[in-house]
């Protein structure tokens, strides 16, 4: 079993629609992940994404074993 970290577009605010769910062996790489998907699906900028955005977004991040 290994340790990985997951997000699902749809647990963020406004995005219940999205059916995107991203899983990453680190959280560095499932931040990238998160920002090209935000970047592509939702036109967004991930480089825009204030401190609080960012401290959203970690709450919705889950440890999970796969
Ligand atoms: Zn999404």
């Amino acid at each position: 079993m290994t340790k990985a970290y997951s997000y699902a577009c749809r647990d963020c605010e406004g995005m219940e629609a999205c059916p995107a769910s991203i899983v990453a062996e680190t959280k560095d790489e499932l931040w990238q992940l998160m920002s090209h998907h935000a970047s592509i699906a939702h036109g967004e900028n991930p480089a825009d994404w204030d401190q609080e955005t960012r401290d959203y977004l970690e709450t919705l991040i889950k440890t999970v074993t796969v």
